[in-house]
């Protein structure tokens, strides 16, 4: 899809010369940019105001250097980075990646979703993103530990419960986030709920960890019903083995479906009777292995070298949770071919713009990552809110509060699509609604 306006297209060309070689980011604000230009159209006044030129340029962008010394005495040198996207409708909040892919671009372009996830939410949270080229995988416990707090050395400079509030992503679970927030408390000697996904005895929310993968499943579920259809007896395959995937499999499952794939960076497993979700927890909660050991656990399933091919087993129901451009233009048509009915996204930006096109032509039901996946980071904010009030909610409640939020989201998304003429186009209902509100209060402080 091109630009229609003029205006949109010179907005798109600046930035791509102000960030080159930035990839994932222009995909990103492109397809905002293109969903959005209705609305920037029927309302000249988000032009004559320059929101969408401050949309897309940071509030504050942190670059910094990590050292620490391996276990072999060596200092090693990683990158860190904080980018603080957009704090129009509260302080900056989104996880912290490590992965040896990261580079700016990466953080920016997670950065930018943030901000239309976060407003999705309902919740006063604004979008940031940050993390480190550090790969925590195959390091020991104590070089994972000196990473972590020569990071959060630098990175409590600009963080704070008001200010940014970062979170887990891809290689930060809890253990990162325990010595991230120790290191935090002893800089600044104060218990504050200054990162979120904590331990359940140092200010943590029950439920967090289940948020996203649980999310997705109640987003989808309410997709899937308001199209006559149901997660009840549906075959799905899942990709990723990480936090997300594990508990989208169990809710998933819950709901009366069989999972019957999932995946890591090294290839999948496929087991034609349903996962046998406790092995996958073992293996990659516990033990931190190979997704290839499944088959000690069940040696009926099969497991195929490399990632893709994934997207070839028979399925209705797909849900990618693993990494960026997972699903491209090919194995999209796999997945229609196989009769695919819908496609949710657990992780950020999963599927290729030309993947999508192939979903929306297909006539696939499509829930975009900012609308699906938009669980974890609402139950951040409800860790927050109980870190707040010196507060814990039961289980329960946090589900409870989880599912209605993922229920509005999918009901605001589906209206924000049909009021601006895009009747199910859910990508489009997702920027479109996330927008309008962080618009509105960009308008009501001038020029800042
Ligand atoms: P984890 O680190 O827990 O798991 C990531 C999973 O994806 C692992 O199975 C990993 O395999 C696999 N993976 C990572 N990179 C690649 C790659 N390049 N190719 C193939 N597989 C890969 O991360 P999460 O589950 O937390 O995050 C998964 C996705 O969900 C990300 O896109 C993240 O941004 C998104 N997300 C996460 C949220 C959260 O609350 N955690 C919230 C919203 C979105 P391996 O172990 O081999 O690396």
């Amino acid at each position: 899809m091109a630009f229609k306006t003029e205006y949109l297209k010179e907005v798109m060309e600046t930035v791509i010369k102000r960030n080159p070689a930035q990839p994932e980011f222009h995909q990103a604000v492109r397809e905002v940019l293109e969903s959005l230009e209705p609305v920037i159209i029927k309302n000249p006044k988000l032009q004559e105001n320059g929101i969408i030129e401050s949309l897309v340029e940071p509030e504050r962008v942190i670059t910094f250097r990590v050292p620490w010394v391996d276990d072999n005495g060596k200092v090693q040198i990683n990158r860190g980075f904080r980018v603080q996207f957009n704090s129009a409708i509260g302080p900056y909040k989104g996880g912290l990646r490590f992965h040896p892919s990261v580079y700016e671009g990466i953080i920016k372009f997670l950065g930018f979703e943030q901000i239309f996830k976060n407003s999705l939410t309902g919740l006063p949270i604004g979008g940031g993103k940050g993390g480190s080229d550090f790969d925590p995988k195959g390091k020991s416990d104590r070089e994972v530990m000196a990473f972590c707090q020569s990071f959060m050395t630098e990175l409590s400079k600009h963080i704070g419960a008001d200010t940014d509030v970062p979170a887990g992503d891809i290689g930060v679970g809890a253990r990162e986030i325990g010595y991230m927030y120790g290191q935090y408390k002893r800089l600044r000697n104060e218990f504050t709920g200054v990162l979120t996904g904590k331990g359940l005895t140092y200010g943590g929310s029950l439920a967090r960890t289940e948020a996203t993968g649980y999310g997705l499943c109640y987003f989808t579920d309410a997709m899937l019903k308001d199209n006559g259809k149901s997660f009840e007896g549906a075959t799905v395959v899942i990709s990723g083995s990480g936090n997300v995937a594990i508990y989208a499999t169990e809710k998933a499952t819950q709901l009366g479906a069989k999972v019957v794939a999932m995946s890591d960076s090294n290839g999948y497993i496929y087991d034609p009777e349903g996962i046998d979700l406790a092995a996958v927890k073992q293996i990659k909660e516990v033990e931190r292995k190979r997704i290839k050991e499944y088959l000690n656990y069940r040696p009926n399933a099969t497991y195929t070298e490399g990632c893709s091919g994934i997207w070839s087993i028979k399925c209705d129901i797909a849900l990618p949770c693993a990494t960026q451009n997972e699903i491209n233009e090919e194995s999209a048509k796999k997945l229609v071919a196989n009769g695919c009915y819908a496609v949710a996204e657990g992780a950020n930006m999963p599927s290729t713009p030309e993947a999508i096109d192939v979903y929306q032509s297909n006539g696939l039901l499509f829930g975009p990552a900012k609308a699906a996946n938009a669980g974890g980071v609402a139950t951040s904010a409800l860790e927050m809110s109980q870190n707040s009030m010196r507060y814990s909610w039961t289980f329960e409640e946090v589900d409870a509060k989880l599912k209605n939020i993922m229920v509005n989201i999918f009901n605001n998304t589906r209206d924000a699509a049909a009021e601006y003429g895009m009747p199910g186009n859910y990508a489009a209902g997702a920027n479109i609604a996330g927008f309008l509100k962080v618009a509105s209060s960009m308008m009501a402080y001038g020029v800042v």
